[in-house]
């Protein structure tokens, strides 16, 4: 990036409320056929052109095309059986009836690079596309085949990195593999989390991103944080592994959360994204204030590595109060790049 302090999202933006019910988790689509293709694209053009009027500069789809950072992709592969479901605790905080594992997954086709084509025709702005990493897709499943979270992984990194390296090819700058899982199972993340991640990137080119965060403002996760103290430290468990790792890029989150801002310092030399709005209140955040945050940060990671971004992904927000969040984080980014060149 030749743009000091680039700006982008963690991912998800609000959808419009012709295609999908906002503010809602799992929204179920309002058209069908080929109504719902042509809606999807419409939606995906309408959250760039908010990200580029409010000055954000590594641009997304807004995952308009999907209903769920997981989900979606899963439903694409084969050995998942949707019909089959079980109850299971998802991240260790709350119950979800999730689809079964039956059989050897794979990817009988692409899942997003139609999309992440359609994108790529509609900019010359950097292009982000954000992925489940394997841990979080497996803590999203009931597996009744491989009954190993290790193996499943595994084979969850192997179709990951096939899509990646499609992604690429069409065009995308930064892969992003959402891991929200690894603040939760430190062990495994250090046994072979990070390894299954970096299979997943195994080859690829353009940048890698790892997005690890304390989730949507929904009410499971306000819940599970209340029961985290004063100090968010599980950073610490990750950090030296990712440090160590080929993952470029480590999107982490900052803004009103209680993640102690010299946890950075753990992923020196490695590229940061930044959270500096807060995903979970529909406070918007002025300038300054995301300023602020960046600021602090600045005293962990060098400036040209400083990538200002939110803390999560904003679909649960309304879509007048997430893009008055991106215009605030634009703005905010801006004041940071006038005072480091004064
Ligand atoms: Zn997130």
């Amino acid at each position: 990036m030749k743009t000091l302090l680039p700006t982008s999202t963690a991912g998800s933006l609000p959808k419009p409320a012709w295609l999908a019910q906002p503010e809602t988790l799992w929204s179920p689509w309002k058209l069908q056929g080929d109504e719902l293709i042509e809606g999807k694209q419409d939606a995906l053009r309408l959250s760039l052109n908010d990200q580029l009027n409010a000055g954000i500069d590594i641009v997304s789809d807004g995952e308009q095309t999907r209903q769920h950072f997981v989900t979606t992709f899963i439903e694409h592969l084969d050995g998942v059986d949707f019909e089959i479901r079980k109850t299971v605790k998802i991240r260790d905080r709350y119950d979800a009836s999730v689809p079964t594992v039956v059989g050897a997954v794979g990817r009988p086709k692409s899942v997003f690079v139609d999309d992440a084509k359609f994108l790529r025709q509609q900019t010359k702005q950097p292009i982000k596309w954000a992925l489940p990493g394997p841990m979080t897709m497996i803590d999203t499943l009931y597996d009744d085949h491989y009954k190993s979270r290790e193996n499943l992984a595994w084979e969850f990194a192997k179709i990951l990195n096939q899509e990646a390296r499609e992604l690429e090819a069409a065009g995308v700058d930064i892969i992003q593999f959402d891991e929200p899982a690894f603040n939760v199972f430190f062990d495994e993340v250090n046994d072979w989390g990070v390894a299954a991640l970096e299979k997943a990137a195994e080859g690829l080119k353009c940048e890698t991103a790892v997005h690890i965060c304390y989730g949507y403002g929904i009410k499971a996760n306000t819940d599970w944080k209340k029961t985290l103290g004063s100090e968010w430290r599980q950073y610490e468990e990750a950090f030296p592994k990712l440090q160590q790792s080929s993952i470029d890029i480590i999107s982490l989150e900052a803004q009103n959360s209680r993640v102690p801002m010299d946890l950075i310092e753990l992923i020196r030399g490695k590229k940061v994204m930044v959270g500096a709005i807060d995903v979970a209140t529909n406070t918007v955040e002025t300038p300054e204030e995301v300023a602020d945050t960046l600021r602090k940060a600045l005293q962990f990671v060098d400036a040209d590595k400083l990538y200002p971004a939110t803390n999560c992904g904003m679909t649960p927000l309304s879509r007048r109060v997430a893009t008055g969040k991106l215009k605030a984080l634009g703005a905010g980014a801006e004041i940071i790049r006038k005072e480091l060149s004064a």
